[in-house]
């Protein structure tokens, strides 16, 4: 009969800096299936160490290991642990329950990986096997410690090991308990079980058939007191060692169990991910309503419309000078009224900016000078009161329109017709309100005051140029025509120089607007949605240090599921699998509030917002990877340690 191990000329070398410690020296060992072995010695003679590396928890320096004719001293560490998995059980002297697991969730854990999901159904024989089938719903904090140690028996039992690897498993019961466990191994061994088992303590040992002593690393004896069970030879069929794999929804169900384990920790960095997501869908909202704002606005006030407005020349001529601009006139207006015949209607303005005061209420505004001719061509339409009369403009008349925003600064919810206000200080007379627009983007088109053109020239801001003409052409006009001869006409008008007329006069039609005002939309917009993204990887950073924490008190947890069977992929997919539960939780969560704040920014303030599907779609996919992203580091932290050294670990 051969042996069910067998150990040659086995050595373990620790090397700590300078020193070599030589913990196993040379040690050959044979055990048969079936027995029922007690291994005795002083401390650190090196009992665990052997222990150890029987069960594939640790390898040897030099030597080899035969574990039921199958040579085992090369087995990489994926190979090793499906070892673990189908032939062994192991039991603790700290038991080494998972402490959010109830008893019958903590015999089923190995059960996770050989069959890729926890069936606490399957733990019922075996917690009635140790006398617990009371206690199948116990967390190990309810239990005293020989039921938990006998909860770590059924565990060891489930996947129907060839051998159980005990070491000093009384080593912290009382005797009532202490003797509870040893009937059970008894049982266990006559029933057939092999069993390997640490002791110092004599009466323990005696319980066993054959007793190995240790000192210094080597055996110095080895004792027979009971003779080998024997029973009709079977012929062992090795067992298949196949991956159980662990399905998507187990992975889940695993994670939440964890993260519920742990509330608080799991709310904080769910909710750093939420902040930055719904900060990133707030903005992106914001940044799509200003774009869909100026759409409607440009579209309003219709396509035959042209700006005509000055540039900087660059190049220097004869009459000019290089960086000034050319020079344009209210006369400029009606000349090209009188060229053209295309050109319905032209109105000037000018513009500045203006301090305006009313009572103790202060306020900076734009200052628009304009003529009759403006309203219809911005599509502005006085809400209350009156535009200006020709007169007033003649006579240069300090009478103002005002815009909502103004009106609401300034008046806020008060009777402004007939009242005066200071613009630049200079007195003024509000005739008459403008009818709001909303802004348009980041620009509030309601802060405005409009005064008659001649007066804004003479009386603000003393000049006798305006900015811009707004030029209304006919329904059928080819523009791209016009326009080129709009600055022709111009540029001879006022005699520019050759170099220059690239420059001095630019011609904008409603497209030109419309994508120059939309770079400037977009370019903010992607400003403020960058800073919300870093608030978003500030989140996922969180995630990262709160993942990192988590190995390192579980380190003992990670030991233990090594044991039992967990290869590195599977413990790196337990702990990866929780960071993007966290990941998309605070994702969903986050969409959720950045929607709700779109909506009542909309509805509470100026800003119009508009959520778009893809802002969302985005968010969603950008808080799965963070949670993958920061969750690589931690889970490959823990898929790496040593199985041995987890365990120890304190
Ligand atoms: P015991 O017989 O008490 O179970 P061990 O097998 O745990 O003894 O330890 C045997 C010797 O090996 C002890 O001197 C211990 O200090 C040493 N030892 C165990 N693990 C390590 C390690 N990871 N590094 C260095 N020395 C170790
Ligand atoms: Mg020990």
């Amino acid at each position: 009969m051969s042996a069910l191990i067998e150990l040659k000329d086995i050595t373990k070398v620790y090397t700590m800096g300078e020193n070599k410690l030589t913990v196993l020296d040379h040690v050959s060992l044979k055990i048969d299936e079936g027995d029922f072995v007690a291994i005795m010695g002083p401390s650190g003679s090196g009992k665990s160490t052997l222990m150890n590396l029987i069960g594939c928890l640790d390898v040897s320096t030099s030597g080899q290991y035969i574990f039921d004719g199958r040579d085992i001293s090369n087995y990489n560490e994926d190979e090793l642990a499906l070892f673990r998995r189908h032939e062994l059980g192991f039991i603790f002297q700290q038991f080494n329950l998972l402490s959010y697991f109830d008893a019958a969730e903590n015999v089923a854990l190995p059960l996770l990986y050989s069959e890729g999901r926890i069936e606490k159904e399957k733990s019922n024989h075996l917690l009635s096997r140790v006398g617990l089938e009371t206690r199948a719903d116990h967390l190990p904090r309810e239990m005293s410690g020989g039921q938990q140690q006998r909860v770590a028996i059924a565990r060891a039992l489930i996947n129907k090991p060839k051998l159980i690897l005990a070491d000093e498993p009384t080593g912290n019961l009382d005797s009532q308990s202490e003797k509870q466990v040893m009937e059970i191994l008894r049982e266990l061994n006559a029933m057939g079980m092999t069993i390997v088992m640490v002791t110092h303590e004599d009466e323990i040992g005696e319980q066993s058939n054959r007793i190995i002593r240790m000192r210094d690393g080597k055996i110095i004896s080895d004792t027979r007191n009971k003779p080998l069970p024997q029973r009709p030879e079977i012929e062992v069929s090795l067992k298949e060692n196949k991956h159980g794999v662990l399905s998507l929804e187990e992975h889940f169900r695993q994670g939440m169990k964890q993260l519920m384990s742990n509330k608080i920790r799991t709310f904080l960095s769910v909710l750093g991910v939420l902040i930055g997501v719904a900060s990133v869908v707030t903005m992106m909202a914001i940044g799509t309503g200003a774009q869909k704002a100026i759409e409607s606005q440009l579209s309003s006030m219709g396509a035959n419309l042209l700006m005509v407005r000055t540039g900087v020349m660059r190049s220097a001529g004869a009459a000019t000078q290089a960086g000034s601009t050319a020079l344009l006139y209210e006369e400029d207006a009606d000349a090209l009224k009188n060229k053209f015949p295309q050109i319905v209607d032209a109105a000037s303005s000018l513009e500045g900016r203006g301090q305006v005061v009313y009572k103790n209420k202060n306020w900076n505004s734009s200052i628009l000078g304009v003529g009759e001719e403006y309203y219809d061509l911005r599509s502005m339409k006085v809400m209350e009161g009156r535009k200006f009369t020709e007169e007033e403009n003649r006579k240069r008349a300090r009478v103002a329109l005002i815009g909502a925003t103004v009106y609401r600064e300034l008046f806020g919810g008060k009777n402004a017709l007939g009242e005066f206000i200071k613009i630049n200080k200079t007195n003024f007379q509000v005739v008459g309100l403008l009818e709001e627009k909303g802004s348009s983007g980041f620009r509030d088109q309601d802060d405005v005051i409009l005064v008659p053109i001649e007066t804004a020239k003479r009386r603000l801001f003393g000049r006798t140029t305006i900015d811009s003409i707004d030029v209304q052409i006919a329904n059928d006009t080819d523009t791209t025509d016009l326009e080129e001869e709009i600055r022709t006409f111009l540029n001879t008008r006022h005699k520019i120089p050759v170099a220059s007329q690239e420059e001095a006069f630019r011609v904008w039609n409603m497209a030109d607007m419309k994508k120059a005002i939309e770079a400037s939309t977009q370019t903010m917009t992607v400003l403020l949605t960058v800073i919300a993204a870093i608030s978003l990887v500030v989140g996922g950073i969180g995630i990262m240090n709160i993942m990192l924490v988590s190995v390192k008190e579980r380190t003992k947890e990670i030991g233990l599921r090594k044991a039992v069977g967990a290869t590195g992929r599977d413990i790196l997919n337990q702990f990866l699998v929780e960071s993007v539960v966290v990941g998309i939780v605070g994702g969903v969560m986050g969409i959720l509030t950045g929607v709700t704040f779109a909506i009542v920014l909309n509805a509470f303030s100026g800003w119009s917002t508009s959520i778009s599907i893809v802002s969302v779609v985005i968010s969603f996919v950008f808080s799965l990877v963070i949670g993958l992203l920061f969750g690589v580091y931690p889970a490959r932290t823990a898929s790496k340690l040593h199985p041995i050294e987890a365990l120890r670990y304190e």
